[in-house]
């Protein structure tokens, strides 16, 4: 088993996948029987909120980072051996927190847990890169698009400015006969490739069932990826449903999409299929002039 048990889950381009990642990855290790914490250090868009479902005046981390609580008070249980440490919501609060706290909370953590993991917010911001040198190390999330693997450099960049250390790139919501290399990808950032995750619509129908996916539909694509991903993080053993198929998404069930469709559109990435063909060598150039200009 690996030393690394305090994992920051960041991106470049929002959107990616990022929660869905750290709760599911929490959840996988959770139920084969590690103790978990995730932390929701995205403080100005509070993400796991809605796993937990906080009365409006309930503790978060901003109380714990503004020194008014301490972190087993903005503590709470998510499931079996995982709790999550939500942000609130409250911008009034955001303005009163300060980041450097953060490093308190994540020590705390990190003796009373077998495994950390730290939603990172996305972009470049103070509170952004703190968490990418607190943590042991860093996953990579992007999906196979140009944009978000371009904007994947700069998160390698802040982690390497600020003395952390990158595990990997987890590529999300890939689809099969996408002309994309995975592997190709991850050898033009020059870091391993640790796992892809499928595009599955039960990854937002969980979302809106306020359980995490790898719980809400066990056996589904991505959540068979997502159990993989952390035994391969990890070294944990994680048994549970597996299907012998490489990932390819979910059928197009017509009733599975009108839910789909039917959901509120704020988080959207790019859904389009357009242009996802000819991707390839738009991503491989988007990364030469990031590589160049840098
Ligand atoms: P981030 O935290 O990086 O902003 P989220 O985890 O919130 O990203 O995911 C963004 C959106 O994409 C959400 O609506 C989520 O349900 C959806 N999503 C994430 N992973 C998948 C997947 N594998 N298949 C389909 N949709 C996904
Ligand atoms: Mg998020």
């Amino acid at each position: 088993m690996s030393d690394e048990t305090v994992y920051a889950i960041a991106s470049g381009k929002g959107g990616v996948g990022k929660t869905t990642t750290t709760v599911n990855l929490g959840t996988a290790l959770a139920e084969a029987g590690e103790r978990v914490a995730i932390v929701d250090t995205d403080l100005g868009m509070a993400n796991l909120a809605g796993f937990v479902s906080l009365a409006p005046d309930s503790t978060t981390l901003h109380d714990v980072l503004a020194g008014a609580a301490s972190t087993d008070d903005a503590t709470y249980r998510l499931a079996d051996n995982i709790v999550a440490i939500p942000s609130g919501t409250s911008l009034d609060e955001y303005a009163e927190t300060s980041p450097e706290g953060l490093r308190e909370v994540v020590d705390d953590l990190r003796d009373r847990f077998d495994y950390v993991f730290l939603d990172v917010g996305a972009g470049i911001s103070h509170e952004t890169v703190l968490p990418l040198g607190l943590a042991d190390a860093v996953v990579l999330v992007s999906t196979p698009e140009p944009a978000a693997v371009n904007d994947t450099k700069k998160t390698i960049e802040l982690t390497e400015r600020s003395g952390g250390n990158v595990a990997g790139l987890v590529l999300t919501r890939t689809r099969s006969g996408s002309d994309i290399s995975h592997d190709d990808l991850a050898d033009r950032l020059e870091v391993p490739l640790l796992g892809t995750i499928p595009e599955d619509p039960a990854a937002r129908e969980s979302v809106y069932a306020g359980t995490p996916l790898v719980v809400f539909n066990p056996d589904g694509p991505a959540s068979v990826a997502y159990r993989r991903l952390a035994a391969e993080l990890t070294g944990v053993e994680i048994l549970g449903p597996d299907t012998s198929d490489d990932g390819e998404p979910a059928g197009d069930d017509p009733a599975t999409q009108a839910v789909v469709e039917t959901v509120s559109s704020d988080t959207e990435s790019n859904d389009s299929d357009d242009g996802r063909e000819a991707a390839h060598d738009e991503v491989s150039s988007a990364i030469t002039e990031a590589e160049s200009d840098s």
